[in-house]
């Protein structure tokens, strides 16, 4: 048994384009180095094999990411820019 998917042709060098465009490590911020290339939207999800949708992804993540699909999706909540916060320094 392998994976769950069926890699296209091509997708070697597509993983090796991945990479490149978007640097080795987990684009999900757990910190680890990518070992794979990951779905942004999910196969079963309708997300396809482009690289728009492809970012590198360790195997961790990536394996779990079908269990907890949904919450998963964007872990890092996005930060709102803008208002510099003052710095706190009361001493
Ligand atoms: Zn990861």
């Amino acid at each position: 048994m392998g994976s769950a998917w069926k890699a296209p042709p091509g997708w070697a060098k597509m993983r090796q384009v991945v990479f490149a465009k978007h640097g080795r490590q987990c684009w999900r911020g757990c910190g680890r180095p990518a070992t794979t290339v990951g779905h942004v939207v999910a196969r079963a999800l309708g997300g396809g094999w482009d690289l728009a949708n492809l970012r590198p992804e360790c195997q961790k993540c990536n394996s779990s990411h079908g269990a907890a699909l949904g919450n998963r999706l964007y872990p890092r909540a996005p930060r709102r820019r803008g208002q510099p916060q003052r710095p706190v320094r009361r001493w």
